[in-house]
């Protein structure tokens, strides 16, 4: 086993500082870049602190490692080992208990490993959680039976499907964390005992996004998920819902359900009287809609910031929650108004983005970035009257 000398090495211009595999010269420039602002950094002390000392000797003991870059939170590696299923599983074995989680995957000529410090979900965040979603199948089921339908078997239905799309939608974000190695914290579902029982579900992110590809992707994930969920929902829910008398019915809808009311209706339509899974559908659709506007930590913000810069992204922020708050004076019927408030008051501050913001976007992330725009506009709402 060897530990490979090490410097740390600072930006002048950003402040931002990590440890490197280095062999420099203390207080020489040296050709490397910030991982944050790009500018050139100088190396400025040798070794390395305790905690990050002890990673690396666990790595070195395992692989030999070609080249890393550490910080307290969170340490790349680009490593090579004779047999890495071995190495991976007992440097896993001897870091998790210490509160680290590692990665491993197959860069272009190398092997990646990522080193993540991680804070445990708590007993108490758990059982908050596992509370919240509780309270939250009894506010959609109650809002089913007094708001929505009037009896057990349609609310019962409603609450079930509505519940299935977030937890959807919530799994989606979830897993394109967990496939790079993103701190999240458990999903908090919203109960409130009016409207439709829930305003959706919240989950923080504790750790940076390595890449602009992981913010995306985490971004897009939910979405995207509770989507395709929401959109079979509306496939089973139409087959069953029926004409309704005068009166009765929807004035707007979410463009993909106007689409399906051509395929099983042969025109779009107003008057109809929804089964509870396509009403679930209707709002899932409209809930993605609003999570995937370009704007502050939402979704679609989350998306739009891996696309551009702090600045342009806060200046989009702004106008478009000013853009929505406008829109109340032309279509008041819809609520978009009332998210413009929303956006223009909560979002008030730069997006942090990602860990690296240098390395642009994947051409994977380009394609996700593409389906997520059409998922937009099929969730978009379309006036039926
Ligand atoms: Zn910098
Ligand atoms: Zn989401």
């Amino acid at each position: 086993m060897k530990v490979p000398p090490s410097r740390r090495f600072e930006c002048s211009r950003c402040g931002y500082a990590d440890y490197r595999m280095s062999a420099r010269e203390i207080g020489s420039e040296s050709p490397e870049h910030c991982l944050k602002c790009g500018a050139l950094m100088r190396v400025a002390d040798e070794g390395l602190p305790t905690d990050i000392e002890r990673i690396v000797k666990e790595v070195a003991k395992r692989f030999e490692i070609e080249d890393f870059i550490a910080t307290h939170e969170r340490a790349e590696f680009e490593v090579f080992a004779p047999n890495v299923r071995k190495s991976f599983d007992s440097l896993l074995s001897v870091l998790r208990p210490r509160g680290y989680l590692v990665a491993l995957r197959r860069g272009p000529d190398v092997l990646r490993l990522t080193v993540l410090r991680f804070s445990p979900v708590s007993r108490r965040s758990a059982l908050i959680s596992m509370l919240l979603f509780g309270l939250t199948v009894l506010s959609t089921f109650f809002a089913g039976v007094v708001f929505l339908f009037g009896n057990f078997l349609d609310a019962a239905l409603f609450s079930i499907a509505l519940m299935l799309i977030l937890s959807a939608h919530e799994l989606g974000h979830k897993m394109a964390a967990m496939e790079h190695g993103i701190d999240v914290s458990p999903p908090y579902f919203i109960p409130v005992p009016f409207f439709l029982g829930t305003l959706g579900a919240v989950m923080s992110i504790r750790s940076p996004p390595p890449s602009k590809d992981s913010l995306v992707e985490m971004g897009a994930a939910g979405p995207i998920a509770g989507f395709l969920v929401g959109l079979c929902m509306l496939l089973i829910g139409l087959a069953k819902s029926v004409p309704a008398s005068a009166g009765e019915g929807i004035f707007f809808a979410p463009l993909a359900f106007v689409l399906l009311e051509f395929v099983f209706f042969g025109h779009p339509t107003s008057a109809l009287r929804l089964h509870p899974l396509a009403f679930a559908g209707w709002v899932a659709l409209f809930l993605t809609m609003f999570n995937l506007l370009p704007a502050g930590q939402l979704d679609g913000g989350h998306v739009a910031r891996g696309l551009m810069s702090e600045t342009r992204h806060y200046a989009l922020t702004r106008s478009l929650g000013m853009a929505l708050i406008m829109s109340g004076f032309v279509i008041p019927e819809f609520p978009f108004w009332v998210w413009g408030f929303l956006i223009f008051f909560v979002f008030r501050h730069y997006h942090p983005g990602a860990l690296n913001e240098i390395s642009s976007i994947s051409r994977r992330t380009k394609w996700l970035v593409l389906t997520t725009a059409i998922v937009f506009v099929l969730s978009l709402p379309v006036p039926l009257r």
